[in-house]
């Protein structure tokens, strides 16, 4: 263990948040702002946006950088960091593929420039991985014991073993160094500040919906998802960081599940449009059941969601209908 850190103090930390300006990062800043600390958010908005964090910018005690995690110039630009939470990477399927050379260098290089600086800092440090290190998993539900069915050749892949390399370099560190990790799976998360356009289907089918599209259900949509709103997401990662118990993986999200077609019709319902659902060709490589076992987060971080999917839907929906 590093004894430099100042993981446990409540409010007065230094924090880098890389991927601070995308969908989760942007709230995880918000939320560390508000509780005292001092925050960096580190992105190169390839996924993200300025739009995200325009509430923070010139707030005392945030610190914007625009740059690459893969790269190292900006190691040498920032307050040396007590805490980092790492979050760069972009998490929807259309964005990732779009570069799939760029998202395994973001998920493997920048994971392992942050940990170079946790452990030249003596930093604690968090990893968010995904529930995607268990592909289209052939257990039910996931728990953090089961190793995963990946393809390694797929469309998904440089996602998925970027990030399960990443899983690997963070626990090496912790072996070879006693760098002070922390890892999380996050399973679908949604909520205000996704971006309209990233593909992932909550944000989709409510914009279709608005805009009375015809909601686009990838195959016959009796594939599931456990969709965890981002407050509870962000409670959780707070409690991960603050806590000296367990280093991780612990899987992050709701267990509860629901069909992409109840959804689809969730969505019409919550927003009173007049779309049509339609089917298109199912994405290859697509999980058809995806649901955390959150025991171990519910033992060692007392947390378990809180909102309602109908709930988080709904500010999903206003923050949408805001942006229109
Ligand atoms: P997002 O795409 O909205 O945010 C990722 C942020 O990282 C963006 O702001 C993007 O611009 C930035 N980024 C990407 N590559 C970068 C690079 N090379 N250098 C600097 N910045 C870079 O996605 P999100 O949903 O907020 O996800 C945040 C993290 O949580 C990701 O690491 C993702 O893999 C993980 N995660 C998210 C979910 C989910 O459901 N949202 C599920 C599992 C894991
Ligand atoms: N999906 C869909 N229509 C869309 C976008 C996604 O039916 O317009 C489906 C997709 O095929 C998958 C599920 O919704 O089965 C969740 O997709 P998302 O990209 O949000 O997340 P992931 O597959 O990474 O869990």
């Amino acid at each position: 263990m590093i004894s430099e850190t100042n993981a446990n103090t409540p409010s007065g930390s230094t924090v880098l948040v890389t991927g601070g300006a995308g969908f989760i990062g942007s709230h995880l800043c918000e939320r560390l702002l508000d509780e005292g600390h001092d925050v960096t958010c580190l992105d190169n908005l390839c996924s993200g946006s300025r739009e995200n964090v325009r509430r923070l910018l010139g707030q005392d005690g945030f610190t914007f950088v625009d740059a690459d995690v893969a790269r190292t110039e900006w190691l040498e630009q920032i307050p040396r960091p007590n805490l980092i939470f790492n979050l760069a990477c972009p998490a929807s399927p259309p964005f990732y593929q779009v570069d799939p050379i760029a998202t395994m260098k973001t998920s493997v290089i920048g994971a392992l420039n942050v940990l170079e600086l946790a452990r030249q800092c003596g930093a604690r440090i968090l990893q968010t991985s995904t529930s995607e290190v268990y592909g289209d998993p052939l257990q039910h539900p996931q728990s953090e014991s089961y190793r995963g069915n990946v393809n390694t050749t797929g469309p998904r892949a440089c996602y998925d073993e970027g990030k399960r390399a990443a899983e690997t370099l963070f626990c090496d560190y912790a072996r070879i160094y006693g760098t002070d990790i922390r890892i999380v799976r996050i399973f679908n998360t949604y909520g205000p500040h996704m971006r309209p356009d990233d593909g992932r289907v909550v944000s989709t089918f409510i914009w279709q919906a608005l805009h009375g599209d015809d909601i686009t259900v990838y195959g016959n949509g009796a594939q599931t998802r456990s969709f965890c709103y981002v407050d509870d997401l962000v409670d959780a990662l707070m409690r991960m960081m603050s806590q000296e118990e367990i280093s991780g993986p612990v899987n992050l999200g709701n267990p509860c599940e629901t069909t992409v077609m109840e959804l689809a019709e969730m969505v019409i319902e919550l927003t009173g449009s007049n779309s049509r659902i339609i089917n298109k060709d199912l994405p290859t490589d697509d999980p058809r059941r995806r649901k955390p076992d959150i025991s171990l987060a519910n033992e060692t971080l007392g947390w378990e969601p809180r909102t309602p999917l109908v709930q988080g839907l709904q500010e999903t929906i206003a923050f949408f209908r805001g942006i229109m």
